[in-house]
């Protein structure tokens, strides 16, 4: 079989989108409503910006629920997913860099929120999505995109190694999820973004970081979420019905 999502003209695919309601994730939203899907979008904190993106993908044609869940604990996991129900797909983007600056001058504290929040939190959403899409399970098989970094490749020196390792942490997980459940109707895919349009890089303390790095990028500018939102949106389609295990690069040349 091929399992993907968009290939039953009579059922409208169902993804659950984790911090979907802001930057790249809320791109994601958009995109995914304009392709036909119906969409779960989870959120920490910020209800404003859930009503905000809900709204947006209502008026695309797409039904919306908004959960407010922290994907940092497994138990609030398990809510969203059983709040979620069945699915097609699942973008795990909740993710954030929190703190700038080298190894050795960032707190102990930091260094152990952001591995939570990039690795142990997505191994969570990871094995609920399966949980949820595995055919073997009573899912109907499906697609998970996990969201990546090109800081995994370059591992972010100066600015957030642990972020990095965090985020390599991912694509690791990528590939061996994927071919464990490859057999049981799941694709896992990871899309590796470069520096991007949202307030990822004002909230981590430098809101300049857009101006100052994206010049250096080889296409020469910072992606817009949409950027990103497209590669999701097509391995999430039956068009990427071939891709399983690896990690899509939006990273302007990075
Ligand atoms: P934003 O800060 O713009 O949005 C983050 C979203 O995730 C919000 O919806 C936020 O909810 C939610 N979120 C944050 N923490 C949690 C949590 N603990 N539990 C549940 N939801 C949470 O981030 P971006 O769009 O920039 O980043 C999205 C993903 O892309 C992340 O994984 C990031 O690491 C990755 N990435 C981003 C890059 C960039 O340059 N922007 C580059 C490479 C990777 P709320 O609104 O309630 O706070």
């Amino acid at each position: 079989m091929a399992p993907t999502t968009e290939t039953n003209p009579t059922t409208r695919p169902r993804t659950l989108v984790t911090g979907g309601t802001r930057g790249i994730g809320a791109a994601v939203a958009r995109r995914l409503a304009e392709a036909g899907h119906d969409l779960v979008l989870s959120y920490r904190a910020d209800d404003e910006a859930a009503a905000r993106t809900r709204a947006e993908v209502e008026a695309l044609g797409a039904a919306c629920a908004t959960v407010r869940a922290d994907v940092v604990d497994p138990g609030q996991v398990e809510e969203l997913f059983a709040a979620a129900g069945a699915l097609t797909g699942v973008v795990s983007n909740a993710g954030a860099t929190l703190h700038i600056g080298p190894l050795a001058d960032t707190p102990v504290e930091v260094v152990a929120r952001t591995v939570e929040l990039n690795l142990t939190a997505a191994l969570y959403v990871a094995r609920a999505a399966v949980r949820t899409m595995a055919v073997s399970r009573g899912g109907s098989g499906g697609v998970l995109v996990t969201i990546g970094s090109v800081a995994a490749a370059t591992g972010a020196p100066g600015e957030y190694v642990q972020y990095a390792a965090a985020k390599a942490g991912v694509e690791a997980m990528t590939v061996g999820l994927a071919h464990e459940v490859a057999a049981d109707g799941v694709r896992v895919v990871a899309v590796a973004p470069g520096i991007i349009e949202t307030t990822i890089h004002a909230d981590a303390g430098e809101p300049g970081r857009l101006a100052r790095v994206g010049p250096t990028v080889p296409l020469g500018r910072a992606g817009e979420p949409a950027e990103v939102a497209h590669a999701v949106a097509w391995l999430l389609s039956a068009e990427a019905s071939y891709v399983t295990g690896t990690t899509l690069r939006v990273g302007g040349g990075r």
